[in-house]
């Protein structure tokens, strides 16, 4: 095919039709792939804790109902897994919204520094499974984005919640605000795992896990960054990832912002 193209490339004139006929047609086989591997994905991911609840419930029947200290167990694991399936659900529902551009950005000015603050004050309120310190680096100067805050507010949720499911036990996770040119930059980082550098393009798409067999045991849809990345586009930003193998991880996102309310971002 691409020998075809240079060779049509030389003539002018009618020949520029076909080049777009043969584009179209490998763009179109591309989207139709793509749609087919999602499928997969898809089936696959809600296959897994059906089996596993089909197993767990079969074995109750059997009668490990009968047993005080195994039976309460496996019903925490199908709860678990409902669970599971219920956030895949959600996020699949958010993703195909997005997708067909059906939603709104409910857009207000927010003080980023403050919008932050209460994000990880929840965050240390809640998370109690895990000894994880905070640490905070807010800029002095007032950020003041427009922004969706339940949209953005989930992107947080998404990369925060990540930094502490792949974090050691006493991990430090650091967030930090500060201006870098006409860009506020958020940034998140912990003291996991990491990522090795072939993954790190890929943990943005849909359904990519460096590790399946961990990421399901600690809960993951697979959809937290991509979702994470579909609003961040939305608000005009933009989102990368470095990280260090068994160093940690550092998600970055920038935003358009001004240090007053109302201002020209
Ligand atoms: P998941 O629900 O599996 O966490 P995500 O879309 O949120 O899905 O993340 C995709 C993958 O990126 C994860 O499965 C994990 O392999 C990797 N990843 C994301 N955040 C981190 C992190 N802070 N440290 C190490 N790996 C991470």
């Amino acid at each position: 095919l691409e020998a075809n193209f240079s060779a049509i490339q030389e003539d002018d004139g009618p020949m520029n039709g076909l080049i777009t006929v043969l584009h179209d047609v490998t763009e179109k086989e591309k989207i139709e792939s793509e749609r087919r591997e999602f499928v997969a994905n898809v089936s696959h991911e809600l296959r897994t804790p059906l089996t596993t609840m089909k197993s767990y419930l079969e074995a109750l029947a059997d009668g490990a109902i009968e047993d005080k200290e195994i039976a309460p167990h496996f019903l925490n694991v199908t709860q678990k897994e409902t669970d599971r399936m219920i956030r895949l659900v959600n996020d699949l529902l958010q993703l195909s919204r997005i997708d067909s551009n059906d939603y709104e950005m409910d857009l207000r000015w927010v003080e980023l520094g403050s919008f932050l603050h209460q994000i990880i004050e929840r965050f240390e309120m809640v998370v109690k499974d895990k000894d994880i310190v905070f640490h905070r680096h807010i800029v002095k100067q007032p950020t003041f984005a427009k922004i969706d805050e339940d949209k953005l507010t989930q992107v947080l949720d998404n990369i925060i919640s990540n930094a502490i499911k792949y974090s050691p036990e006493g991990g430090n996770v650091s967030i930090t605000l500060l201006h870098q040119g006409n860009k506020a930059r958020i940034s998140i980082s912990d003291e996991g795992m990491g990522i090795p550098t072939e993954s790190q393009d890929k943990i943005f798409e849909r359904f990519y896990r460096v590790d399946k067999a961990r990421a399901r045991n600690v809960g993951g849809t697979g959809l937290g960054l991509a979702i994470a990345r579909e609003y961040v586009v939305a608000h005009e930003g933009e989102i990368w990832v470095n990280s260090e193998y068994n160093e940690g991880t550092t998600i970055y996102i920038t935003l358009p912002y001004s240090t007053f309310k109302g201002g020209k971002v």
